[in-house]
């Protein structure tokens, strides 16, 4: 199958689209405003060309600079445990394609997202803004450090495997927010963990899921 967009090939994308819906559904996704999030984000306008015909498929796909672009469940899964609201600002740490920053844009009212490529930071800023999705700024940096000048954040969301969630995060999130991130080692296994931060500035922990995600890595990429 080629990328072209043939009337045959918008056939298969929107029989493609609606197996995709219907299987979310199945494996437990249960939020409506998270699947109409899922169903108007083209996830094949956040994949390289010659992945577009598995851009629907459940799986992680490789990106530019060696990273994934992760598991539609997995996005979804994690966007359904973060409750995010209209008047939200959010987090996001690991831009990767840009894709899980979009499905935030169409639930919360603000989103910062931050990617240590430059590279992978500039395709994904100018495909949100293609989608009109105004409200996501992208920036190059490290997403250890948070984003102090934007916070505080009612959610924060870490889409990289950390052994530990990095102490600015945890000081950016506002009082009754939610953080979630891959807790665990870089090579192997990590478990998914919901964070609430009570009013007391303490946090409350809760495993969910176990995932595979690409390491978080301290420091701005040194090229790309
Ligand atoms: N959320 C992405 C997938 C994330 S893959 C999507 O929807 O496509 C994880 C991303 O985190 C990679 O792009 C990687 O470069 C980035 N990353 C790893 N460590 C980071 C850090 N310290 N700061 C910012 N981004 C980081």
């Amino acid at each position: 199958m080629t990328a072209e967009k043939t009337e045959a090939g918008a056939e298969i994308s929107a029989e493609a689209r609606m197996e995709f819906l219907l299987g979310l559904r199945q494996r437990g996704i249960r939020d409506t405003n998270v699947l109409r999030a899922l169903e108007q984000v083209p996830r094949e306008r956040f994949v390289g060309e010659e992945q577009v015909a598995l851009a629907f498929a459940d799986r992680a796909l490789p990106i530019d600079c060696g990273q994934t672009i992760s598991q539609p469940y997995v996005v979804a899964a994690m966007t359904e445990a973060l409750d995010v609201r209209p008047a939200h600002k959010v987090l996001e740490i690991g831009t990767g394609s840009g894709y899980q920053a979009a499905i935030l844009a169409h639930l919360a009212k603000s989103i910062v997202s931050i990617e240590r490529y430059r590279t992978l930071a500039d395709e994904a800023r100018s495909r949100l803004a293609e989608l009109g999705l105004a409200n996501v700024t992208v920036l190059v940096g490290d997403g250890t450090e948070g984003a102090r000048d934007y916070g505080p954040f009612d959610r924060i969301v870490v889409t990289a495997a950390t052994p530990e969630i990095p102490k600015a995060l945890t000081e950016q999130l506002a009082a009754g927010g939610i953080l979630l991130a891959p807790v665990g080692p870089h090579d192997g296994v990590q478990m998914l963990t919901r964070f609430e931060k009570g009013s007391s500035g303490k946090l409350a922990a809760e495993e969910l899921m176990a995932v595979r995600f690409v390491p978080l890595v301290a420091g701005k990429a040194a090229s790309l």
